[in-house]
């Protein structure tokens, strides 16, 4: 009995694309099927992220077409890392392994062969690494590069280069289950859930077509939450930072002392404004710091869930 494999694919917005990749999914697929390597089984299941497009229509008429298509409809957009793993949930009682991609066509459909040749061979987690981001701006590549600089650096353990294109095998989606954050960094997560696992390699295309969903302030609002949901570090800076300037008070009362006892009191009215004004600022990103990470409890006590599926294209079988 071959693995059953569900192709797990979130899409927003993505009426232009998804007519010319879908295709290419399924193509991919059948291959698969008919080199044995998978389960007929298997399925290609689309995510629709609250779309306000044709999307969620596209891909019910694709799933009519072809049984091998299937589709969730979340009920409102809740963001890429929250539709996929509402696909990756749902495909989990149903197969054996999951590929999550984006519907792009961004990421080499390819290697997709090569993910479940590394499962046969026993590993549970297959991370997509782009070999070279040539497709990419500068500007991107090199905040990339700092980005995961920085990442490891905090102590979040993540596979440089890899994005959300990966094998995981049901055995760690069930594991993963267990991990019951709302605030989420999927490619700083599956690292912790453990598993043998490893990396194929590929190169980024170019978007088939339709715009990109990360707009610069969309990618630092995500860097920003890999870092405060995967690593407390900044927390510790605050107080590496809060001795420094502790010593550096200690200093300037010692020689506020030695000038008052100079008779120089006058003098010295610019310098203590500017502590007084150097002292607040500090204050105040600490502050700042420190809101984030009680935002982030205070919503994690909320206990909210991460999506409601309002639609399925296919009926939920009751002797399951
Ligand atoms: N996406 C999503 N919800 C969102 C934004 C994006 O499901 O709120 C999907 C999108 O349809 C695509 C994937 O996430 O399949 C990656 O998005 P995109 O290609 O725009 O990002 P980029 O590749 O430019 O980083
Ligand atoms: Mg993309």
């Amino acid at each position: 009995m071959k693995e059953i494999l569900y192709i797990v694919i979130p899409c927003y917005n993505e009426e232009e694309v998804l007519p010319i990749s879908a295709p290419l999914f399924l193509e991919e697929l059948n291959l698969l099927i008919s080199e044995d390597l998978v389960s007929d089984k298997s399925r290609i299941l689309f995510i629709n992220d609250g779309s306000r497009d044709k999307t969620w229509d596209i891909i019910e008429e694709l799933s009519r077409k072809d049984e091998h298509y299937e589709g969730i409809c979340l009920s409102r957009n809740r963001g890429h890392q929250n539709a996929l793993v509402a696909g990756l949930t749902e495909a989990c009682d149903k197969c054996d392994i999951t590929i999550s991609i984006d519907c792009d066509g961004q990421d080499d459909i390819k290697v997709m062969k090569d993910m479940v040749l590394e499962y046969n061979n026993g590993c549970q987690i297959v991370y997509g690494v782009r070999n070279k981001r040539d497709t990419d701006s500068v500007f991107k590549r090199a905040t990339a590069r700092i980005y995961y600089k920085l990442l490891r650096v905090m102590g979040a353990e993540v596979v440089y280069d890899h994005a959300d294109y990966r094998l995981v095998s049901a055995e760690v989606l069930e594991a993963f289950s267990d991990f019951k954050e709302v605030n989420l960094f999927l490619r700083g997560l599956f690292p912790l859930v453990g598993f043998k696992s490893t990396s194929v390699y590929y190169d980024r295309h170019e978007r088939l077509s339709g715009k990109s969903h990360y707009p610069l302030t969309r990618m630092l609002s995500l860097a920003f939450e890999g870092i405060t949901s995967l690593s407390t570090t900044p927390l510790k800076f605050i107080t590496g930072f809060g001795i420094i300037i502790a010593l550096f008070s200690f200093i300037m009362i010692v020689y506020t002392f030695i000038d008052y006892f100079m008779g120089n009191t006058i003098r010295g009215w610019a310098s203590t404004n500017t502590i007084i004004l150097f002292l607040s600022g500090v204050q105040l990103i600490s502050l700042g710091i420190i809101g984030e990470y009680i935002g982030k409890i205070y919503l994690e006590t909320k206990h909210r869930p991460r999506y409601i599926i309002s639609k399925k294209t296919y009926e939920e079988d009751e002797d399951l």
